[in-house]
C-alpha cells in the first residue's frame, strides 16, 4: 500500500515539475559522462533529477544567486551516482549550499597527542553525516575537464558513504555484494596507491590520472575514486581492475563501457 502511494506520488511529481527539455538538453550535453548515456538512462536520469529538486532545495550563500540552469548541474551529476539506485539513497538530509567559489571552513579537533587545534582552511566542497552538501561553484564548474575532478560527485559520494555512519570508504553494500571482496580490493589498491604517490622505489612511481589527494584516507580514496569512476573510468579500470569492478557492482553502472559504445 505504501509502495503503491509513493508510487502514485512520484507520477504526481514527475507531471506537475516539468524542467524546460532545451535547458535540460542544454545543461546535460556539457558532460561527456551523461552525453554516454542510453536515452531510455537519460529519461530516467531526467525523472530523478525532477524528484531529487523537489525534495532537495538547493540555496546559494556568499550572496551566489542559483540560476535553474544551475541548480540541474548540480542535481543532474548527484543524481548520477543514483541512477540505478534511487533517490532513497540520499535520504535523511535536504539542503545543498552553493558558494560563488572556495568557502572558508573552521573546525576544532585534538590530535593524537591530546593537542586541541582551530582550523580555517577554503574547501571546496564538504558533506556533513545528517546535514547539507556544501559546494564551491567556481570548482562545480571545473567538472569534466578531462582530469576526473568533479566536486559535485566527490560530495555526493560521501554522502552515500556516510549512509551507515561516518564516511570510511565503506558505504552500504547490496545483499549480492561482498563486504570481503571490497574490503579486499579497496585496502590492497589504497596500499598501492599510497606508495604511488608518495614516490618511493622506481617501480612504485608509476603514473596515474588519478587526483593524488585519493591518498588522504580511505573515505577521500573512496570519495576520488567515484569521481574518476564517472569521469575517466577507463583509468580507474585498467589501474585497479578490481576496485573498478566493486564499484560498477555498488554503483550498478559500467560507464567505461558505455563510453566504449560511443566510439
Ligand atoms: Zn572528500
Amino acid at each position: 500500500m505504501l509502495k503503491a502511494f509513493r508510487a502514485w506520488r512520484r507520477e504526481r511529481i514527475l507531471t506537475r515539475s516539468a524542467l524546460d527539455e532545451a535547458q535540460w538538453r542544454a545543461v546535460t550535453g556539457r558532460y561527456s559522462f551523461m552525453r554516454s548515456l542510453e536515452e531510455d538512462d537519460h529519461r530516467r536520469l531526467r525523472d530523478l533529477v525532477v524528484l531529487f529538486l523537489h525534495e532537495k532545495s538547493v540555496v546559494g550563500a556568499g550572496e551566489l544567486e542559483v540560476r535553474d540552469e544551475m541548480r540541474i548541474a548540480i542535481a543532474a551529476q548527484a543524481c548520477m551516482l543514483i541512477l540505478n539506485l534511487g533517490l532513497d539513497w540520499y535520504r535523511g538530509w535536504t539542503e545543498v549550499i552553493v558558494y560563488p567559489d572556495e568557502f572558508l571552513a573552521e573546525y576544532d579537533y585534538v590530535d593524537e597527542d591530546g593537542v586541541a587545534h582551530h582550523v580555517r582552511e577554503p574547501m571546496s566542497g564538504e558533506s556533513w553525516l545528517t546535514g547539507p552538501v556544501i559546494l564551491s561553484w567556481a570548482d562545480t564548474e571545473q567538472a569534466d575537464s578531462g582530469s576526473g575532478y568533479n566536486v559535485v560527485i566527490h560530495e555526493f559520494a560521501h554522502k552515500l558513504d556516510m549512509l551507515n555512519g561516518d564516511a570510511n570508504g565503506f558505504p552500504p553494500l547490496h545483499p549480492e555484494m561482498n563486504r570481503a571482496g571490497w574490503s579486499g580490493a579497496f585496502e590492497s589498491a589504497y596500499a598501492d596507491f599510497c606508495r604511488r604517490v608518495d614516490g618511493g622505489p622506481a617501480d612504485d612511481r608509476r603514473d596515474t590520472l588519478i587526483d593524488p589527494y585519493a591518498a588522504e584516507n580511505p573515505a577521500e580514496f573512496f570519495a576520488v575514486f567515484s569521481e574518476a569512476f564517472f569521469e575517466i573510468p577507463r583509468a580507474v579500470r585498467d589501474d585497479y581492475p578490481e576496485v573498478y569492478r566493486q564499484l560498477s557492482a555498488f554503483y550498478r553502472q559500467d560507464p567505461a563501457a558505455r563510453l566504449g559504445q560511443q566510439f
